[in-house]
């Protein structure tokens, strides 16, 4: 093993004795059967199972919101509490039907949306009608303390293929649409997780926090917060920091 590997594994090792690890979880789909022509395979959950899935999790971790997790990750302090956040991304309008359950379990949400499919259109169906997505109704109809809303791009695009200027744009627009919803916060999650060294200047620049999706847990705030995939698909293949 390299010198650098070596240094990086006792590293980890001694961040591990010093800080637990806040697990951020995020999840898109949920209903009680599957419909193909709204979901996709991986992205989505049978409603009793995700609910099932919840309350594992709620019997291992305390659930706190993604900005308690941001402010815990920046402090020095040592962290001996067992964390989790929950976020949930797309905007599919079928997060509506769990809100109860989470309501009643305690566990925020975040939800990342894309403001142009708030109008109930989406590219993946030609711009036509997209009943499977929140809208913006149904959105600023949430404003309860424990759903927050941030930002996953004005359209579902892949931020490393956009240019500089369009990402700076997508941003921009999310900004001027969300703001206005009691429970914006200046949180930007990659599509697909995907980012590069010009998005997270742009982010930076705005004071956007990035949320990423790169299965990592959370031990001290770096360059984004890790988060992994809790949808169906992913549950069986997840490692968990407890
Ligand atoms: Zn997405």
């Amino acid at each position: 093993m390299r010198y650098s590997a070596i240094a990086k594994k006792i590293s980890r090792r001694l961040l591990r004795l010093r800080y637990r690890p806040i697990e951020v979880f995020v999840f898109h789909a949920v209903s009680d059967c599957f419909d193909e022509r709204r979901n996709k395979r991986v992205d989505w959950s049978q409603r009793e199972v995700f609910e099932s899935h919840i309350r594992w999790l709620k019997e291992r971790y305390e659930f706190i919101s993604l900005e308690e997790a941001y402010s815990k990750l920046r402090r020095q302090w040592c962290r001996r509490q067992r964390y989790a956040v929950l976020t949930c991304d797309d905007g599919y309008a079928s997060v509506l039907e769990v809100l109860p359950f989470l309501e009643r379990e305690e566990v925020p949400v975040t939800l990342f949306v894309n403001p142009k499919y708030l109008d109930g259109v989406s590219r993946r169906e030609g711009y036509a009608e997209a009943p499977q997505y929140i809208t913006r109704e149904q959105l600023w109809s949430l404003h309860r303390p424990w759903v927050t809303v941030g930002m996953h791009g004005y359209e579902h695009d892949d931020a490393t293929t956009q240019s500089q200027q369009q990402f700076q744009e997508s941003v921009d627009r999310c900004i001027e649409l969300l703001t206005s919803h009691p429970s914006y916060i200046p949180y930007f999650a990659y599509t697909w997780g995907r980012y590069n060294d010009d998005t997270q200047r742009i982010l930076e620049e705005k004071g956007i926090v990035p949320v990423l999706t790169d299965g990592e847990p959370n031990y001290r705030y770096r360059q984004g917060i890790g988060r992994k995939p809790i949808d169906s698909y992913y549950w069986k293949r997840l490692k968990f920091g407890v």
